[in-house]
């Protein structure tokens, strides 16, 4: 079991970031915010999915007007993405946002950052401190990656310095970068030097197929030593994806509770001698409807299927025609292969 990095605890809405509560997944709505119909049924259905914080871009006074709009309709609570503009923090906080990200690098003047302090502080919301590696400022092409992390530090360090002295402490922080190796590197510095909850993601990490893997790299490794609090997991493409493979990610390292079933299926090799995957994909479509843990396991052959299914609830293979099931590892029924869907069916809804 993983042991989780002792954090204060955040609190932005109804949600708690630290490490006593349970990692927030989060996501970003991708749609203008203005376009509030949009907006507000992409949010309903990422909390649908599992996201426990959905954030908006509010680039202008029409966005954050719509923010406004947009939180009473939210099932979850909101974050609200500042650049630049201290004046769309404060119309976003008073909007109703239970959270804004800031990188307070791009806020030109500290009066302004202390404005937005002190705006945070009345309304008891949230702030992401958030820096990206891109942001740094002194950063040279060839600054090797040592003193980039610890610039990244300096700099953290310097913000942090602001809201603790202006009675802030309820910051989540994020070190960002593209590169899997700094970004680990970076998290690890900070979670050892800060003991605010910490916002894993990996910056434009790409279309989902050249995204999943290094973001499954940089959050694992992250994760399992027990460091990240809310995790992002960035592509270009369908939000509620972000949250599943961010799911995906959690359940793998013991880190999220669900109620899906769980379908394990062998990669296949010259010993299997039907339409697995096909046969597997049926399978999916069934567990779908199922919510309640359960493993089931489709196994290619009998050779080393049944051994190496043998801690699924039911697991299935199919040879010459014959059609196989087994319960916890004992075969239970040989039957025709063609009825085999049908039986594996019938026996879920045994244990469902
Ligand atoms: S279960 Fe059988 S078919 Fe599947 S990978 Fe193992 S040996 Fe090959």
């Amino acid at each position: 079991m993983i042991k989780r990095r002792k954090t204060h605890t955040v609190t932005a809405g109804s949600v708690k970031i630290g490490s006593k509560h349970p990692i927030v997944i989060q996501s970003m709505v991708k749609f203008e915010t203005t376009d509030i119909a949009r907006s507000v049924k992409q949010i309903n259905s990422l909390a649908a999915a599992g996201a426990g914080l959905v954030r908006l871009a509010v680039p202008t006074a029409k966005d954050t007007a719509a923010f406004a709009k947009i939180v009473q309709r939210a099932k979850v609570p909101l974050i609200a993405d500042i650049h630049f503009s201290p004046d769309r923090a404060i119309e976003a906080i008073e909007a109703g946002a239970a959270k804004i990200r800031l990188n307070p690098g791009n806020i030109k003047n500290i009066k302004d950052v202390n404005r937005i302090i002190d705006c945070a502080k009345a309304h008891r919301i949230a702030m992401r401190i958030g820096i990206n590696e891109a942001s740094i400022r002194n950063l040279l092409h060839d600054t090797p990656a040592r003193r980039r992390i610890d610039l990244m530090i300096k700099e953290m360090a310097g913000y942090i310095k602001i809201f603790e002295k202006r009675g802030f402490s309820n910051i989540v922080l994020s070190v960002k970068s593209s590169d899997v190796l700094r970004t680990i590197e970076a998290n690890i510095a900070i979670a050892e030097k800060f003991d605010y909850p910490l916002h894993l993601g990996l910056t434009h990490a790409g279309l989902a197929e050249d995204a999943i893997v290094p973001a499954s790299v940089a959050m694992g490794t992250l994760l399992q030593k027990g460091i990240g609090d809310t995790i992002r997991i960035s592509i270009a493409g369908d939000p509620v994806q972000e949250v599943q493979i961010a799911q995906k990610i959690l359940a793998s390292l013991g880190l999220y509770h669900s109620n899906a079933p769980q379908l394990i299926v062998c990669p296949t090799c010259g010993r299997c001698q039907w339409d697995l995957v096909g046969f597997a994909q049926q399978v999916k479509k069934l567990l779908d409807k199922i919510d309640r843990p359960l493993r089931v396991a489709v196994m290619g052959c009998v050779v080393n299927g049944p051994g190496e299914a043998a801690d699924a609830d039911i697991a299935v293979c199919a040879a010459a025609g014959k059609g196989f099931i087994y319960k916890k590892g004992k075969k239970i029924a040989v039957i025709p292969q063609s009825k085999l869907l049908a039986a594996l069916k019938k026996e879920i809804e045994k244990i469902s």
